[in-house]
């Protein structure tokens, strides 16, 4: 789950990293309010679930509270990346003398939260990644022990000569670790991470991600979602209980368990397909979520057709093909379906279908083919 830069901050800030005093607006009278509060230049920020606001006109600054109101009017409904800006962060702006870059992620090779510092951070540091990885230092840290402080002086001094900044940069590190591991994220990044012309070291923006399946163990951080910002799909599936990650293709999956959803998302790029979508309804046969999996997937108009492919142990086929002829009456499908089902109950299971008009088969092969020709818009093999 992502969070908004504001609430990111909020969380850093408790941890005793320096960030400028802000608030949220959602309307131009409010940032206006805002600025007014905060007194001199301001800096109004898009809180939108995506990077590259700088360069997308979404961080404007502004000289008094009437300019804050008019850009914030500006950037509220603005899109960016696809995603429409319903808040803004007004907060005060920072003379910037240089821009430093420090995140922490969830490293799958190393198995460990691994920092990365740049000297050269701001709004290029994917350029900076690409071109001149040189310019970053990568850190893992052992968990047993955390982040010990000769480690945060080393990251310090890759990022600065002079000692003092060494020290607030090292501190920071601290802090940015304590809150990565605290809130269980995947991702904590300040960028720009910035000196002053008088030599602070303040963070600029930031940035957390938690992992969704610690969400439980943090009720604070769950009400900290904001569904208007995130995929409409993926919320909606996400409140019926299925696991549901939008992709690019048009081949719609609907599939029971994870490793059977990867295995049919290989199968379909096998063939030349590529899939819309990952969805795993499941490993119990749950008829609602049947019902409700052709809805989520059908509501992307590029979906040209349905798969389902199911295999049989404690899901019975037969309750997965009652799902599918309730949904299907229920809401008429206007493009074709691919049925595949084996397993529990799958004579049974064959007979609802066929006597509903559907045709099914039990081989896997045969039915991403048929999903991948019809998908191309020929005939199914
Ligand atoms: P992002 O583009 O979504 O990562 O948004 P950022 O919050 O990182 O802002 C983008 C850029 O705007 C930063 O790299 C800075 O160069 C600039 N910026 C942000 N806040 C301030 C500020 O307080 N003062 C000044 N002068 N520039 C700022
Ligand atoms: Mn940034």
């Amino acid at each position: 789950m992502n969070i908004h830069e504001y609430q990111a901050k909020d969380i850093l800030r408790a941890e005793g990293v320096p960030i400028p005093a802000g608030e949220v607006a959602t309307t131009p009278e409010q940032a206006e309010a805002i600025a007014t509060r905060i007194g001199g230049m301001v800096v109004v920020k898009a809180q939108v679930h995506t990077g590259g606001r700088g360069k997308a006109g979404g961080v404007k600054l502004a000289k008094s509270p009437s300019e804050a109101r008019e850009i914030a009017s500006r950037i509220l409904g603005m899109t960016i990346n696809g995603l429409t800006v319903y808040k803004v962060l007004v907060t005060a702006a920072a003379d910037i003398a240089s821009e430093a870059y420090v995140g922490i992620i969830l490293d799958r090779a190393t198995r460990k939260p691994v920092f990365m510092v740049s000297p050269a951070g701001g709004i290029d540091i994917e350029e900076v990644a690409a071109k001149t990885p040189e310019k970053i230092l990568k850190l893992p840290i052992d968990t047993r022990y955390g982040l010990q402080p000769y480690q945060a002086s080393e990251l310090g001094f890759f990022l600065f000569d002079d000692v003092k900044k060494v020290r607030a940069a090292s501190k920071i590190m601290m802090s940015l670790y304590q809150a990565f591991m605290k809130s269980d994220a995947s991702l904590a990044e300040i960028n720009p991470l910035v000196v002053t012309p008088s030599g602070e070291v303040l963070a600029l923006d930031a940035k957390i991600s938690v992992d969704d399946n610690a969400l439980d163990r943090h009720p604070d951080l769950a009400a900290l979602r904001d569904e208007t910002a995130e995929e409409p799909s993926e919320v909606d599936a996400r409140n019926s209980n299925l696991t549901f990650i939008k992709l690019d293709g048009n081949v719609g999956c609907v599939v029971n368990g994870a490793g059977l959803a990867m295995a049919t998302m290989d199968l379909v790029k096998y063939y030349g397909g590529e899939p819309a979508n990952f969805l795993d309804i499941g490993g119990s046969s749950n008829p609602e979520k049947v019902v409700k999996a052709p809805r989520i997937i059908t509501g992307d108009s590029s979906v040209k057709v349905i798969l389902f492919n199911i295999f049989g142990g404690i899901t019975r086929t037969d309750d997965v093909a009652n799902g599918i002829v309730t949904a299907t009456k229920a809401n008429p499908l206007k493009i074709p379906i691919v049925i595949r089902l084996t397993g529990t109950n799958e004579e049974i299971a064959m007979k609802i279908l066929t006597d509903n008009g559907f045709s099914a088969s039990s081989d896997m092969d045969e039915a991403v083919q048929k999903a991948v020709a019809l998908a191309k818009g020929g005939k199914a093999a």
